[in-house]
């Protein structure tokens, strides 16, 4: 793993690397295919290191983190939703206030594509077990030519209203979804 990060010219690529590796907790090929979708959003959207993202990821494997390590968009600070539908892809916005119009771009590791390239095809469709080392060095040579993306006009929603409630059964506070008057800890035990 350590040649292939030598042989990367991209002294910001090899950071973003060393960035995410360290959070991931080793550098996995999902997280370094995050690496590349969150450099070709920002190009598309035309995006800087200062600008505050806001990004869908439809996958909880690997790809949260380099979005979390890098741009700052943490399940904590809202600037990152999760939907496990178990894709390889993400939604980049700039974040913007709520009822605003914003673009995004949608990008995704697209299996078209990637079936150019047999050994990370197979990663991609675990049809064979490949080597994080090799499948992230075919990542590297293959550049943005595995992504499709679209760019895509958005509506940030509406924030929901933040009412705290005190339980009625454990006497705990919650933040109250609507007039309910149990948390969901006790709601699920009494049912
Ligand atoms: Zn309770």
């Amino acid at each position: 793993m350590e040649e292939i990060i030598e042989n990367i010219a991209d002294p910001e690529m090899r950071s973003q690397i060393e960035k995410v590796a360290s959070f991931h907790g080793y550098l996995s090929t999902g997280a370094f295919a995050g690496i590349q979708m969150l450099n070709l959003a920002k190009k598309v959207l035309g995006a800087s290191n200062k600008d505050r993202l806001f990004v869908t990821c439809e996958t909880y494997n690997c790809l949260p983190d380099p979005f979390q390590v890098l741009a700052g968009c943490t399940i904590g600070n809202k600037g990152m939703k999760i939907l496990d539908h178990g894709k390889m892809a993400v939604t980049v916005t700039r974040r913007a206030p709520a009822g605003s119009k914003v673009k995004g771009v949608r990008v995704m590791l697209d299996p078209a594509k990637t079936v150019r390239y047999p050994r990370l095809h197979a990663w991609f469709m675990k049809t064979k077990n490949v080597p994080h080392h090799e499948a992230i060095s075919i990542l590297i040579s293959a550049g943005e030519s595995v992504y499709t993306y679209k760019i895509l006009d958005l509506e940030v929603p509406e924030k929901p209203r933040k009412e705290i409630a005190i339980c009625g059964c454990c006497k705990e506070s919650f933040v109250q979804k609507g007039e309910e008057m149990l948390c969901i800890a006790c709601l699920e035990h009494s049912l």
